[in-house]
């Protein structure tokens, strides 16, 4: 987490000739300089390592894994396996490159997906009448529905669970944990919770769910918006899952990886029969992590978050925008940085949508409506910048621009 001296001024400057050459390997971005791609949270873009891996793999190997015995079928299975063990690797696991691994890598269409299958096929099965289950009932809503099914599902064979809301403090965009206390009780058996939250870019501090649940209770970790965007150690964050979507990490859509440990409670084994694989997805995943590991998941973070700083420093002096979340973070001096590359704001008198078709119309491509967020009943929308490593200070200048012309 950067210091209160942080300087993102300075950041930008550093890494700029790193990050300019890293931005030359993405054709969709620089064929069309006119636009700004500043959606990234919703789905990033693809280095040309992974448009290569997606044809190499379709033009030389294409055939099913884990079913027959012949050439291309075996150098497929061989993917999947090479695949999960890179993502154990990317992911800090301790166990990477080691054959007797106990901790599982399953592939799965995507975060939704990923969390939908640890509730179904490994919670369901684990809780009895009186337990109680911790989930977010501010961050996305693909980390909020699959819990509630759980307790539906439950419900309707004669167990009742109870649900809570891990405490949220809209002010500052993180988990509320001096009220952690008032919801874990004894009955506390697993708690969801999200690394990099989808609408204000915070950190969640998953650390402090850790110290309130103590070391018994297994934690499930969405990471969709941290996995290729930030260093990430499952040895260092102490959860049980980890699940993330493969496009947001700069591998195709329609992969994804649920990873876990069964040290607190059996394996994860995702149920009932499992049909083909997404290899072309896998093939593009293994592509794209291994670019990011190359790039420097330290480096980006370094970068998307100073751009996230200029443009919180910037819209902080522009009174017409509200920057939700981490407000408390917005006083002079403080670590309003401390956003991972997601910014999201409200004009105090254009409605959002608006503001979303005129910086559509500027070529500036955000995020304008409720984002997905779990309880949002407010029907008050509001605008998501979000960046990757692709992106570039003169973009958030031409925004800006925009948006002060708008002030
Ligand atoms: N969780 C978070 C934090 C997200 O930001 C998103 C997507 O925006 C998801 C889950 C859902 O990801 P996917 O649509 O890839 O399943």
């Amino acid at each position: 987490m950067p210091s209160p001296a942080y300087d993102p001024e300075r950041e930008l400057k550093d890494l700029e000739p790193w990050q300019r050459e890293l931005r030359e390997q993405f054709p969709i971005i620089t064929g069309n300089s006119h636009l700004a791609y500043l959606d990234s949270a919703a789905t990033a873009q693809k280095p040309q390592a992974v448009l290569d891996a997606v044809h190499t793999y379709l033009t030389t190997t294409n055939a099913n894994a884990a079913r027959g015995a012949y050439l291309w079928a075996n150098r497929t299975t061989e993917l999947v396996e090479r695949t999960k063990d890179v993502v154990r690797h990317f992911l800090g696991d301790p166990e990477a490159g080691r054959r007797d691994a106990r901790s599982g890598v399953h592939f799965t269409g995507g975060t939704t997906d990923g969390l939908r299958a640890v509730a179904r096929d490994w919670l369901a099965g684990r809780l009895t009448d009186g337990d109680v289950i911790l989930v977010p009932a501010a961050d996305h809503r693909a980390n909020h529905e699959p819990w509630l099914e759980v307790q539906r599902l439950l419900a309707a064979r004669g167990v009742h669970i109870t649900v809570r809301e891990l405490p949220y403090q809209e002010s500052s965009g993180d988990y509320d944990h001096r009220a952690f206390p008032g919801v874990v009780d004894p009955r506390t058996r697993f708690v969801a919770a999200t690394h990099v939250h989808h609408v204000h870019g915070g950190d969640m501090n998953v650390h402090r769910i850790r110290e309130a649940v103590g070391p018994d209770v297994p934690i499930c970790l969405d990471a969709a918006q941290s996995v290729g965007h930030l260093p990430l150690s499952v040895a260092r964050l102490d959860v049980d899952f980890v699940v993330f979507s493969g496009h947001k990490a700069l591998a195709l859509p329609g992969v994804g990886a649920v990873w876990s440990r069964d040290t607190r409670g059996p394996a994860f084994r995702p149920g009932g029969w499992q049909g083909t694989p997404n290899t072309v997805g896998i093939a593009s995943l293994e592509a794209a992590l291994r670019w990011l590991d190359a790039a420097g998941t330290d480096r980006i973070d370094r970068w998307t978050t100073a751009l996230a700083a200029r443009l919180t420093d910037a819209l902080r002096r522009l009174p017409a925008y509200q920057v939700l979340g981490c407000q408390a973070g917005l006083a002079a001096g403080a670590a309003v940085q401390r956003r991972h590359g997601i910014v999201t704001f409200r004009h105090r008198d254009i409605p959002s949508d608006d503001l979303g078709f005129i910086l559509d119309s500027h070529g500036l491509m955000v995020r304008a409506d409720d984002l997905c967020q779990a309880g949002r009943t407010d029907g008050q929308g509001s605008v998501r910048v979000s960046v990757h490593v692709y992106n570039t200070v003169q973009e958030i200048d031409r925004l800006l621009t925009v948006l002060g012309e708008l002030a």
